[in-house]
Parts: C-alpha cells; sequence; structure tokens
C-alpha cells in the first residue's frame, strides 16, 4: 500500500470517517465503490512535494494525503502500482493499465482519454536567481537570458508560449534546475513555488532569490480513467470532504512557508511579499476546493452551507490581502490585470476607448545606490501617492514590481489624445522633487501608452504593447511618453 502512514495523523483527525461513506455516497456510488474494491494508482517518482517517493519506495507527499482522506471518506481503497515519471504515468493510464494518478494538470489534451477532479493545490509559478544577480525577475525583461525549466513541466509549456524570447533550458527534474543556478549555469530559473521552497530546504541549495512572479500556476487534480466516470464522482465527493483544518495541516506539512529563512529576507519580501507568496499560494488552493465544496452542498445539508460561508469570510480576507502590493498598498499585477479585464468588457459594450499607461522611473536604481534600498522603498511608496492624488476615481492605478507602475484610464472619447494629456499631466506631478531622509531627490519616468480596442484587446496585450512604448520612450531620452503605433512608437516631447 503506497499510502500507508504517510497521512496517518491526518487520518486520525477525521473523526467522522467511520461512518462517513454511507451518508455521502449515493446508492448508486457505494455499489461501484463495492465492485472496485482496489483503485489502483501510479505515483510520480519525482515531484516533491506533491508526490514522489521516499527511500523505502513509499509514495508521499501532499497527493498521498489527499488519497487517504479521501479513502476515508469514501470507502475507496487505493493500491499504489510502480512509481514512474509523468509522461510514462500518462500512458499508462491511457493504456488502462492503472486507473487514477495523483498529480496532474488538466490540459485539453488530456481531457480526452483523462477525467480530472476539482484542484486540491494550486501554487505560483516563479522566477529564481542568485542572491547577488540583481537583475529583474520579470520574464518580460530576460531576452535572451537562459532559464532552467523541468522538461515535463506544465511551466515549460507555458514558458515557451508566452516568453518565447527567454532561452529555455529544459532539465530532467526541478532539483537539477536549482543547482544549475546556484552553479551558475544558468541565468534563472522558472519553478513552482511549492517545489522550490522544498527541495531548496530538501537539498540545502543556498544563495538563491525569488526574483519575479509569472501570473501562471501550477494547479493539481486527481486525474481517473474517463471510462469510470463514476469514480470521479465519488473521488469529488471525498475531496470536499476534507475540511480546512485538515488542508492547513496538509499545506503546512509540505510546504515550509514560514520557517524557511529565505521568506524573510527583506530582497525576497520587496519582490513578493510575504504575503502575496502565502496567500498566492492558499488563495489558488482555496477558491478551487471552495468551487468543489459548492458543488456538494447543492447536494447537501445546511452543515455544510456554514462551512461555506466560513470559508468565504476567509477567501475575502485572503483576497484583500492577495491583491495589494505591501510596499504602496496598490493593487498588484494580478488585481490590475483582472480590474482592466472588467473594464475593457465595459469599454466594448459602452464602445469607448481605454488607454494603458506604463510608467517606468528614470534611473530610479541610481537612489537604491545611492542611498540604500529603504530610502528607495519611501521614495517608491511617495511616488505612488502622488500619482494616486491627480487621478480621476474611476482610474486605476496598480504597481506591478520593481519601479514600475499602470495608470489605466476608461472611457476616453479621444483616446491618443487624452491619454497624451494624461500622461503629460502626471509627468508635471513630478517636477516637484521628492523630499526623502531629509534630501530634495528629483525623479522622472517614461511612459508608453496602449490603447483600447486599437492596441490590443486584452490586459496582457494591451500592458505589453505599453511596455514596448515605454521602451521607445526611454531610447528616445527619458522623461517622456510615447504613443504605441505597431512597431514604431511615435514620441510626444513633454509638452508642459
Ligand atoms: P531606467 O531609467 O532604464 O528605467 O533605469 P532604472 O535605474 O530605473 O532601472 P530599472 O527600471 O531597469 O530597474 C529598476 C530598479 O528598481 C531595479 C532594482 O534595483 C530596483 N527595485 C526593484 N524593486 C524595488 C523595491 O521594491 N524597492 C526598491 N527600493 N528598489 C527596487
Ligand atoms: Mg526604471
Amino acid at each position: 500500500m503506497g499510502t500507508a502512514g504517510a497521512g496517518a495523523g491526518l487520518a486520525a483527525l477525521c473523526a467522522r470517517a467511520a461512518d462517513a461513506p454511507d451518508a455521502l455516497l449515493t446508492a448508486e456510488e457505494q455499489s461501484w465503490v463495492a465492485r472496485h474494491p482496489v483503485v489502483l494508482f501510479a505515483p510520480e517518482r519525482d515531484f516533491p512535494p506533491f508526490s514522489f517517493v521516499d527511500s523505502q519506495g513509499q509514495h508521499r507527499g501532499l497527493s498521498a494525503d489527499v488519497l487517504d482522506l479521501v479513502q476515508d471518506h469514501t470507502g475507496l481503497k487505493f493500491q499504489a502500482a510502480a512509481a514512474g515519471e509523468r509522461a510514462l504515468n500518462v500512458d499508462r493510464l491511457k493504456r488502462r493499465e492503472v486507473d487514477l494518478l495523483t498529480s496532474l494538470r488538466p490540459t485539453a489534451e488530456r481531457e480526452q482519454f483523462i477525467g480530472f477532479t476539482s484542484a486540491y493545490v494550486s501554487s505560483p509559478a516563479v522566477v529564481l536567481r542568485r542572491r547577488n544577480d540583481h537583475r529583474s525577475g520579470e520574464l518580460a525583461t530576460m531576452t535572451s537570458q537562459r532559464a532552467a525549466v523541468d522538461r515535463n513541466s506544465a511551466a515549460e509549456d507555458f514558458l515557451r508560449r508566452t516568453w518565447p524570447d527567454v532561452v529555455a533550458v529544459e532539465v530532467d527534474t526541478a532539483a537539477q534546475g536549482l543547482r544549475a543556478l546556484a552553479f551558475g549555469e544558468v541565468d534563472a530559473c522558472v519553478v513552482n513555488l511549492a517545489t522550490a521552497s522544498y527541495l531548496i530546504e530538501r537539498d540545502r541549495i543556498g544563495g538563491l532569490r525569488v526574483a519575479g512572479e509569472t501570473g501562471w500556476f501550477s494547479t493539481l487534480t486527481l486525474g481517473y480513467r474517463k471510462d469510470w466516470p463514476m469514480l470521479g464522482r465519488v473521488l469529488e465527493k471525498g475531496l470536499a470532504q476534507i475540511s480546512e483544518a485538515e488542508r492547513a495541516q496538509m499545506i503546512a506539512r509540505w510546504i515550509p512557508l514560514s520557517d524557511i529563512a529565505w521568506w524573510q529576507r527583506p530582497e525576497v519580501q520587496r519582490v513578493l511579499g510575504a504575503a502575496s507568496i502565502g496567500t498566492g499560494l492558499l488563495m489558488g488552493g482555496l477558491l478551487l476546493w471552495n468551487r468543489a465544496l459548492r458543488r456538494a452542498v447543492s447536494q447537501r445539508t445546511d452543515a455544510l452551507q456554514k462551512e461555506l460561508a466560513e470559508r468565504q469570510r476567509l477567501e475575502t480576507r485572503l483576497r484583500t490581502l492577495a491583491e495589494h502590493d505591501p510596499l504602496t498598498g496598490l493593487m498588484n499585477r494580478a488585481a490590475l490585470t483582472e480590474a482592466l479585464r472588467r473594464s475593457l468588457a465595459l469599454a466594448a459594450r459602452q464602445k469607448w476607448s481605454v488607454a494603458v499607461v506604463f510608467i517606468d522611473l528614470d534611473k530610479f536604481k541610481a537612489v537604491n545606490d545611492s542611498m540604500g534600498h529603504a530610502a528607495g522603498d519611501e521614495l517608491l511608496r511617495q511616488i505612488a501617492a502622488r500619482l494616486q492624488g491627480c487621478l480621476r476615481e474611476s482610474d486605476l492605478l496598480g504597481r506591478l514590481g520593481g519601479d514600475e507602475f499602470i495608470v489605466v484610464a476608461e472611457a476616453l472619447h479621444d483616446g491618443p489624445r487624452n491619454a497624451m494629456e494624461l500622461a503629460d499631466k502626471l509627468l508635471m506631478q513630478m517636477k516637484r522633487p521628492f523630499l526623502v531622509e531629509g534630501k530634495s531627490l528629483p525623479m522622472g519616468f517614461s511612459a508608453g501608452i496602449a490603447l483600447f480596442p486599437g492596441d490590443g484587446d486584452t490586459p496582457e496585450s494591451l500592458i505589453a504593447n505599453a511596455d514596448a512604448a515605454m521602451y521607445q520612450a526611454k531610447e528616445q531620452g527619458r522623461f517622456r511618453a510615447s504613443l504605441y503605433q505597431g512597431t514604431a512608437p511615435v514620441t510626444g516631447e513633454e509638452t508642459a
């Protein structure tokens, strides 16, 4: 039995385990379980902390705990087949040599022959760098840089599709990627946060830092034989039964967020913020979890209604934490992208234009270098407040990270003109120096403008095009704004 022992402590927590299956499953489902006394699963050999094989050959990891709990709640009996690599396991499931895989991301191709449950965990993919390498960890700025990525991971597919200019260096396992980075063989490593944090602790890899977010999540589900839809229904009910306390315990056990020293380092916090790391991880999982619960609630009782209300309160609290940049209190990238998406949907109906203004401070690094990071942080806060102060209530302002901000102005009637006027107004505001640690500091920015609908119709394309226009403004002398115009943005000299 692969899962034996792995979640014994957790199983002991479930007082209701013994009588759960009868209450939970319909007669049809119970009879299916009785007719299938053993469900065979193929553990993934090397995907910590979600699934791996320990030195005694036991299947371990977060997914092993999940199986133990589902087993207790549903009466299903899981039995481990020989462990294998992911691609091999998927083939075995396709050929029905096994019935279940434990930590799989749904893809359109896989969905042709695999059924997927709701997700039980979700972890953000991040960019790691060496600690003494101070370059940005934004993938957009990493053209021609070499980034290690696990050849079999969905992160690899994401990286190649979304950022083709980053050189993806394939490695066999995430652990190899981290070592290649630590030894200076690559510039960066793209890996999900849970795996990175687990491996860094396990293998005692020093000297790495989280340098950026990718906006992409590793979202894991149980994958089962598609010709056994009843198995899917029973698994889904079992997952929905796992309580919040059990979930929190699993996450604490496998994802060392709180006691890992490198999370606490200032440079890590600067990039992600402790709040956004923890909540990013929990949020992803929690949202998916609640979706599963909502489905179960529609079939069941008041007690579940209460539990759902409680989780929704927690969800709201976590959402507040997860959507804000901890330094300035502005919306972070994820929140801004979603707000912009809503803004574009409205603009499409109302037939008005929306401007995305991408702002990057000029020579900001010099402030860090001469006065220190704390002074740089204080300056960023003051700039955020000053920008906010001269925007309309309906405008959006967010910080993407580093010295980059985005302003979104909607309901424009003469898009290009209104947007240039707005950029000039913001530049005017920068003429008054800032006061940091008793010193008067001049600071300006360069801005790029992309307009909906002409320059893009998704948040991602508009932000990327505004970014490209911003680079033109930098090249043409800084302290100015430039409109995106395909490959050749037009620059407007600062008029004030
Ligand atoms: P440019 O005019 O070309 O934009 O030059 P720059 O000096 O502004 O450099 P760039 O925009 O490429 O890099 C921004 C720098 O901001 C990099 C990093 O040192 C610094 N930085 C990034 N995040 C933070 C932060 O949270 N706090 C502080 N103080 N500095 C940060
Ligand atoms: Mg800058």
